[in-house]
């Protein structure tokens, strides 16, 4: 039989940055952006920051075009090499739409071919949750039976009754509640 702990942990929120140094880093970000944006593209584009919780950049190429960087990312202690690159990452889409089209959207070649231009690693960013510390995450259920966490940002249906959930991995276990968001 499984019990459910419904104690909230302290969390470890040492990665956290402080206003001012997260003052700094948007600073820092937008400076990048705005270098590479003035000097491989059009007037179209904008630079902003959003506040996404599962990605840590993106590049909007609709009829409104704009380039973003996660805030939440920056708060939650993202390294400069990471955001750097995240950035250049995002541009390099940006620059490779307008130069070949929206055959070169994706991480193809001519994507490629640009992102070393702009000093980016040519890779696809996978995915950007996995690198956010617990503390980023409201709710942590983790499996009594192989340790596996499961984090997420929203309470999840499963946490009303973790245990009455198995782990679909291995199929044994049932889950518990490491930590509950608190008011
Ligand atoms: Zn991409
Ligand atoms: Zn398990």
């Amino acid at each position: 039989m499984c019990r459910t702990t419904t104690k909230a942990i302290s969390v470890n929120e040492s990665t956290k940055r402080s206003k001012s140094d997260l003052v700094a880093i948007k600073r820092d970000v937008k400076d990048l952006a705005m270098e590479l944006m003035g000097e491989y593209l059009s007037w179209e584009w904008t630079f902003k920051f959003n506040n996404n919780k599962s990605r840590m950049g993106v590049c909007r190429y609709g009829r409104k075009r704009s380039i973003e960087v996660s805030e939440f990312y920056l708060k939650w202690g993202m390294p400069w090499s990471v955001i750097q690159n995240t950035t250049r990452h995002e541009v390099s889409h940006a620059v490779a739409i307008e130069r070949y089209g929206r055959d070169a959207a994706g991480h193809g070649p001519l994507w490629k071919r640009v992102a070393v231009e702009l000093g980016a690693d040519p890779k696809a960013c996978g995915d950007t949750k996995t690198l956010l510390p617990d503390a980023a995450f409201n709710w942590i259920l983790e499996c009594r039976e192989c340790g596996t966490r499961i984090r997420y940002h929203r309470k999840p249906k499963v946490a009303k009754n973790p245990q009455n959930y198995s782990h679909a991995n291995c199929s044994r276990g049932c889950f518990k509640i490491v930590k509950r968001y608190r008011k």
